[in-house]
Parts: C-alpha cells; sequence; structure tokens
C-alpha cells in the first residue's frame, strides 16, 4: 500500500498530483477529496481498502450497455470525492468520511469475485479515483485471473495516473455533468477541460460510455446536450451516452426531470450519437437497435435483459458491427 501521486513541498506540505485539484496539503490535513492525508511530511491513504459497500449489480445498472450485457458484476464504493456536487446521489458516502466502511484487501476482494461468480469488479458508487493505489492493486490482481474492471467515475483525474488506470480497465461510464465551464467550477469545484481531455485520452482504450444528468435549468437545454453529443461524436460516434433523470436530492430542491425533458434531449443528441438511452425513468424500454437497419439488437425493461439480433458480435440482419462487447 504505496501512496503514490504526490511530491513533497516547503513548510512539510505535500502537493497530490492525482487529480486536477492539485491539492496543496498542510501536514495533518486532507486534500479536497477528504481520503488522502498529509502526515508528517508525507502523503497517507488512512482509507486504503476501506469499503461503503459490496454489492452483485446487474452492469446496466453502472449504466454501461455495451459491455457484456445482462451480467452481473461485483461492485464496490468508498467514501469522499474529489467533486462536491449539490445535486451528488451518493453523499452519504462522498461527503460523510465517517460513514461506516470495513476493510478488505486487494486480494480478498478478488477472491469475493470469484465467490460470486461475478465476471469482474466495478469501482463505482462513490468516486474511485482518489483511491487510485487501491484501484490499481486490485485491477492488477483481477486482471491476473482473467477478470475484467470497470471503473464509474467523474473521469477527473491528471494525464500520467490516468494512462496507468486505463491500462487496467476494461470499461467505463464517465460522468459529463455539464458543457458549461461555470457549472463545473461554481456548483461542483471542477474544470470541465480536465474532464473532456480525460475522455479524449480514454475512448480509443477502454469500452466507454458516458451520463449526463439532466438537471432542469440547469443544463437541460437542447443546444447543450447536442455539444456534448457532438464533441462525443468528434472521439467516436457508436460511444453510447445515457440521459439520466435528476430526483430532488442533498442540497438540491429543484424539481425532478419531466420524462418530456429527457425525450427532447435524446433527440438532440441523437442528431450525432448512434445510441442514446434514457436513465432513471421507470419501466420505459431501453432498448439497441443496429444503427444501419434498426434491427432490435438487446432488448431491456428494467434490469430484464435479452440480447436478441446479434451474432458473432454483427447484427443478424444487416452485418453491420454491433459495438457491443461481451457477446
Ligand atoms: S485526489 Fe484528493 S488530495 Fe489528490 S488532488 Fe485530488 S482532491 Fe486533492
Amino acid at each position: 500500500m504505496n501512496p503514490r501521486f504526490f511530491e513533497a513541498a516547503e513548510q512539510g506540505k505535500v502537493q497530490c498530483h492525482l487529480c486536477p485539484n492539485n491539492c496543496l496539503i498542510a501536514p495533518g490535513r486532507f486534500g479536497v477529496c477528504r481520503v488522502r492525508q498529509n502526515r508528517e511530511g508525507t502523503l497517507e491513504l488512512p482509507f486504503y481498502g476501506r469499503l461503503s459497500a459490496v454489492a452483485t449489480d446487474p452492469i446496466e445498472k453502472k449504466p454501461l450497455y455495451h459491455f457484456y450485457p445482462g451480467r452481473q458484476i461485483l461492485s464496490v464504493g468508498f467514501v469522499g470525492c474529489s467533486f462536491h456536487c449539490p445535486f451528488c446521489q451518493n453523499h452519504h458516502i462522498a461527503h460523510d468520511t465517517s460513514y461506516p466502511t470495513e476493510y478488505i484487501s486487494p486480494e480478498k476482494l478478488v477472491e469475493l469475485c470469484r465467490q460470486r461468480d461475478s465476471f469482474g469488479i466495478s469501482y463505482t458508487y462513490s468516486e474511485p479515483i482518489v483511491h487510485l493505489e487501491y484501484v490499481l492493486d486490485t485491477a492488477i490482481l483481477a486482471r491476473e485471473q482473467g477478470l475484467k474492471n470497470v471503473l464509474v467515475s467523474n473521469g477527473y483525474i491528471n494525464a500520467e495516473p490516468a494512462e496507468q488506470l486505463l491500462d487496467l480497465m476494461d470499461a467505463a461510464n464517465i460522468d459529463f455533468k455539464s458543457w458549461n465551464p461555470e457549472f463545473y467550477r461554481k456548483e461542483i469545484g471542477g474544470n470541465v477541460e480536465e474532464v473532456k481531455r480525460f475522455l479524449k485520452q480514454a475512448y480509443d482504450k477502454i469500452n466507454l460510455e458516458v451520463t449526463t444528468l439532466a438537471i432542469p435549468s440547469k443544463n437541460d437545454s437542447s443546444e447543450e446536450i447536442e455539444t456534448i453529443a457532438r464533441f462525443l461524436a468528434s472521439l467516436n460516434p457508436d460511444i453510447p451516452y445515457h440521459l439520466s433523470a435528476y430526483y430532488p436530492q442533498y442540497r438540491y430542491r429543484i424539481p425532478p426531470t419531466p420524462p418530456s425533458t429527457l425525450h427532447r434531449l435524446a433527440e438532440a443528441a441523437r442528431q450525432h450519437l448512434n445510441y442514446v438511452y434514457l436513465g432513471n425513468v421507470g419501466s420505459e424500454e431501453t432498448n439497441t437497435s443496429c444503427p444501419s437497419c434498426g434491427n432490435l439488437l438487446v432488448r431491456r425493461r428494467g434490469y430484464s435483459v435479452v440480447v436478441k439480433g446479434i451474432e458473432e458480435g454483427r447484427c443478424v440482419e444487416c452485418g453491420a458491427e454491433a459495438s457491443i462487447a461481451g457477446v
């Protein structure tokens, strides 16, 4: 358990270089994420391996729709986060590091994955990047055993640690919260350019999917969502894009996203992307159709998933590549 991605600074401080916050941490204090601490001039990780949640979830819950559809994945959460979103849906673990946790070593977690017959491990629920040392240590062991590694994250990480992370991940769902730099800066405490940089770094290395939580009056204009979709399409128009309905959480009291808004935004995103999905909208079907001929490839109702129209990775009707891993 060696802390990485930091250097000693003047007056006993340490500078963490893991995420673009680049916290300069005074002795005894924590960084913005509240889990990386300066103890006597060196960075310590008092929350290494301390998990706030361990569960087996459908991969669709991450959400990942184009990676081993219908399979269950061992999912683990931590505490702490590099952002402070006032609408955080997991604020009880993201912003309260006194939340009960249990230490599970990387070896034990991989063993648990085997016992539960899961095809891999998903690092999720709270922000896994601020626990990168544990994620890397576990992902190495998991990969050695033929298991998959899946990241669910805000994508806020500097380029060098991101390279190490991407080398070990197989798939990821990254939050793209807004195109608006002011929204990232004022509401969240982040820099949207850094998230874009990470997406550019990641898109051709792993199975990448992207999610935007559509919040009324904040980021729900068709123009904004179309701009995000255009950016993603410039990387790859087959990147699956999830538009998720917001519900009042934590410090936000804005009413929930109406389904009609989500449908309007999906239409805007479909101008540029081949696979756009609605999330958090109850029992609506979220199927995958072939972008070439419209043939139904995967039928989803809730977490009930049937792969119907794919053989050897191609649409059975027109032969176009299905762009879905693990089928
Ligand atoms: S990982 Fe935490 S301590 Fe390091 S720069 Fe980011 S917020 Fe600061």
